[in-house]
């Protein structure tokens, strides 16, 4: 997949948490590597690198953490918007796989919502007071 130029390169919160939430869709001695270097990163360590490394030896990890973490052109319609109706996504917002519960929150304002990473389903938007506690 292509960068696209997105002057609102992700933070370090929103690459760890991405990468968490994308551990499924890789190999089990990838995920195990991951899960090590996840622990480093919630002890200081700068390993971000060493993680994207992990996540791009999977096609799907990589390609889903792409659509996750950078913004789609602006030229095009937003998430499930209806023809000539963007929507904009709120920071903050959690969005939950209505086929497996996958639960995914948008970190920061305009960011893109990804397809669930173990079905393909789209995200459909939780609203305050149905999240539950699974709050990602
Ligand atoms: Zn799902």
């Amino acid at each position: 997949m292509p960068q696209k130029h997105d002057p609102s390169t992700p933070s370090t919160a929103e690459i760890l948490y991405a990468a968490r939430r994308a551990a499924s869709l890789l190999p089990e001695k990838e995920q195990e590597t991951l899960k090590t270097l996840l622990l480093r990163a919630r002890r200081g360590d700068k390993v971000t690198v060493h993680i994207l490394n992990v996540l791009s030896k999977s096609p799907s990890a990589q390609g889903w953490l792409q659509h996750a973490l950078y913004a789609p052109p602006l030229n095009t319609r937003g998430y499930e918007g209806l023809p000539g109706d963007p929507v904009e996504i709120p920071a903050r917002s959690l969005w939950r796989c209505p086929k497996c519960g996958f639960t995914w929150r948008v970190l920061r304002k305009g960011r893109p919502v990804p397809p669930c990473p173990r079905d393909g389903s789209m995200l459909e938007r939780v609203f305050a007071g149905e999240a539950g506690n699974d709050v990602g």
